[in-house]
């Protein structure tokens, strides 16, 4: 029986399983909150820890693992095994080789991939987006990811094809986290919501965001965070998920006037937490921007959920060796 370990490396969280090659069944899962300081070693620490409690979860020895597929944030090379520019975990600019790194505390083969394009090949593959020939997925959580399949295949382009959180939906406009202006994610990521909504706040709006994150003992302004605050009717909240609802209506539209795919699929961590409901708003954001607007794409929620990224990352290693 062959067994894989697949960790989807988030800017938040972190969460790691392991599946049983055959019929991908997870056999154990673990989740934590990523270091938010620490840099590299900081994170390889956090990963080894997570895939181990997966594996204990399992009652597999992680040693024995047949290969480790880890999908991350940022720019990849899959042959030398590292990652660069992922903005959204700490002090992570530079080439890292996180693949060796891991291999050797975790004496078992790693193979990285995008985190965003896992997760939308699993979708593809297990999830929601079966049986399309092409889709977007779209990741909304503290960045916003996308993934392209064209013709029944993910689309990497040159290698950074999907990055859809930035394409630019206002020119000259706000300050995204990739340090350019006027992209998607700097209307709809979370690190930009909740940077913007600090600002505001500090400036004398009104709202109980703050308050709410306190209450969870979180220190960031989490999706159950916005979700509290919008349950409140909190006024700040509601207007600054307006403004990302259509920016997302904005790029995605634009997105799908290029690509004309058959889906979109929504999620990511603020995308599965809000669910069908934010679906529809966005749908609806989308209308006035689409070119054919009597045939607009299907749209869903991606359905494997938070265990999407893992399971894709997984398959890194099942896909390859069922060949
Ligand atoms: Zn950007």
């Amino acid at each position: 029986m062959a067994t894989y370990g697949g960790i989807d490396l988030g800017g938040t969280k972190i969460q790691a399983i392991v599946m049983r090659g055959e019929d991908r069944t997870v056999l154990g899962q673990a989740r934590t909150l990523t270091p938010r300081e620490g840099g590299p070693p900081a994170v390889v620490d956090a990963l080894v820890a997570c895939l181990s409690e997966a594996a204990a979860s399992a009652g597999v020895d992680i040693a024995r693992l047949d290969g480790v597929g880890v999908g991350v944030p940022g720019e990849v090379d899959a042959v030398a095994g590292t990652l660069a520019k992922a903005t959204n975990l700490s002090e992570w600019e530079q080439p890292y080789a996180l693949a060796a790194a891991l291999s050797e505390r975790l004496a078992a083969k790693v193979r990285l991939g995008n985190d965003v394009s896992v997760a939308t090949h699993a979708e593809q593959l297990l999830g929601a987006g079966h049986g399309a020939k092409s889709l977007l997925g779209v990741f909304w959580g503290t960045g916003v990811g996308g993934g392209v399949a064209l013709e029944g295949k993910l689309w990497h382009g040159r290698g950074d094809a999907g990055e859809i959180g930035h394409m630019v939906v206002k020119q000259g406009g706000a300050r995204c986290p990739c340090g350019r202006k006027g992209c998607m994610e700097a209307y709809a990521g979370r690190r930009a919501m909740e940077r913007e909504a600090r600002r505001l706040h500090e400036k004398g709006h009104d709202t109980d965001l703050f308050e709410i994150m306190r209450d969870r003992g979180r220190q960031t302004l989490s999706s159950g965070v916005w979700a509290k605050a919008l349950a409140r009717e909190d006024k700040l909240a509601e207007r600054l998920i307006e403004r990302a609802v259509q920016a997302l209506g904005t790029g995605v539209a634009s997105a799908v006037n290029l690509l004309d795919v058959e889906l979109v699929l929504l999620g990511g961590g603020l995308g599965t937490r809000f669910g069908e409901p934010m679906l529809a708003r966005i749908g609806a954001a989308m209308s006035p921007h689409l070119y054919n607007d009597s045939h607009p794409p299907a749209m869903r929620m991606a359905a494997l959920g938070d265990l999407g990224g893992a399971l894709g990352a997984a398959l890194l290693w099942a896909e390859a060796e069922s060949r």
